[in-house]
């Protein structure tokens, strides 16, 4: 009898962990999600969740019960600008997350698992590299001397070293991927957390036709946005390779967030103005730096910011006209 390949992901009620649940599902995968909680936005498709804290390493030892194939290691203690920013959740960012990871790392070299494959940010990216909004620099060997400008950063700069101690003092096979900005359907739209393409769809979609929305900082800072399926490609493409990275899945398709904003408008059909106003808005430049995964993988995103936008837009306002009713 054909036995199915078996993965963990741990983050499967989050954003990007629920998505690779369904990935995994439709590769034929046993899948088992960990999480704090169930996906917000529709049934997890794993054949197993369990419910629990990874911060508790008996927990993680109960859940790493096997030699699973594949771990993906996606929770985290995290937000957008709104939450990381303000430094007012800098101690729980670092405590939980490290924790999580110190965890589930050594969880799995206690099975024997045979890969495991970790996200990391591009946050953890120097500010003095990105304060031209126009060239940011984010090539991976960029990363030191280290000056990232968020405590999340930081600990994901001490959780990619830690999982490069396990993979040269105990030759795990270990992937890690520095994620820029991913949005798409299903992930975090108010209530703090949520990133700016998805803070941006809500206050469009809510605002009336000739109304104005308001943009934290003054719209020039730049970023890029990279959709959902595409990181999940990248993601496993990352993990099957024989490159442990660490290694950017970004897109290189770099916006102001005001062109993110008229892109989003153009989208809803309204007519809006823009409104800036003072708020957290982190580096003034960032894009992603698409050599290495195109050296190492043969592949990197190429799907443009507006097809993505207009998806997530959809989903946005139909989960705004569901709020209101
Ligand atoms: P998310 O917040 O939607 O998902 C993270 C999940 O981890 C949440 O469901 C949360 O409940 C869970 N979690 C937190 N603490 C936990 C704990 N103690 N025990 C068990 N579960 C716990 O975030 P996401 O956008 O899906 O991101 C997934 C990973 O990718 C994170 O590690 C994040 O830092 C990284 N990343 C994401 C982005 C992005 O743009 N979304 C960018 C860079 C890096």
């Amino acid at each position: 009898m054909h036995t199915p390949k078996t993965a963990l992901v741990a983050g499967a009620g989050g954003f990007i962990g629920s998505h690779l649940v369904k990935r995994l599902k439709k590769e034929g995968f046993w899948v088992r999600g960990v999480d704090l909680k169930y996906p917000e936005f529709s049934e997890t498709a794993a054949d197993d969740f369990v419910i629990g804290d990874l911060r508790d390493p008996y927990f993680c030892r109960s859940v790493i019960d096997m030699r699973f194939d594949e771990v993906y290691q996606l929770a985290a203690d995290m937000g957008g600008a709104g939450f990381v920013f303000t430094g007012e959740n800098d101690a729980d960012i670092m405590h939980n997350s490290a924790l999580i990871n110190l965890n589930v790392l050594d969880a799995c070299y206690k099975r024997n698992v045979k890969r495991i494959f970790y996200s990391s940010s591009a946050c953890i990216y120097p500010k003095h590299n990105q304060m031209d909004p126009e060239n940011p620099k984010c090539a991976e060997d960029s990363a030191y001397p280290a000056a990232p400008d968020s405590e999340y950063g930081w600990e994901k700069l001490f959780s990619e070293r830690l999982y490069l101690s396990y993979h040269r003092n105990y030759g795990m096979e270990v992937r890690i991927a520095r994620y820029h900005n991913i949005f798409g359907p299903e992930g975090t739209w108010r209530g703090g957390r949520e990133k700016a393409p998805a803070a941006i769809c809500r206050k469009v979609a809510m605002a009336p036709d000739g109304g104005e929305i308001e943009i934290w900082g003054d719209g020039k800072q730049t970023r890029s946005f990279l959709y959902i399926d595409e990181c999940l490609e990248g993601t496993i493409k990352l993990m099957r390779s024989d490159f442990t990275g660490p290694v950017n899945i970004g897109s290189e398709e770099m916006v102001t967030i005001d062109q993110l904003a008229q892109m989003i408008i153009e989208i809803s059909g309204k007519k809006l103005s823009i409104k800036h106003v003072p708020g957290p808005q982190g580096v003034r430049g960032r894009n992603s730096d698409n050599r290495l995964i195109r050296e190492k993988l043969g592949w990197a995103p190429s799907m443009p910011l507006r097809k993505g936008l207009e998806i997530t837009y959809a989903w946005i306002k139909e989960q705004v006209e569901k709020a209101k009713r």
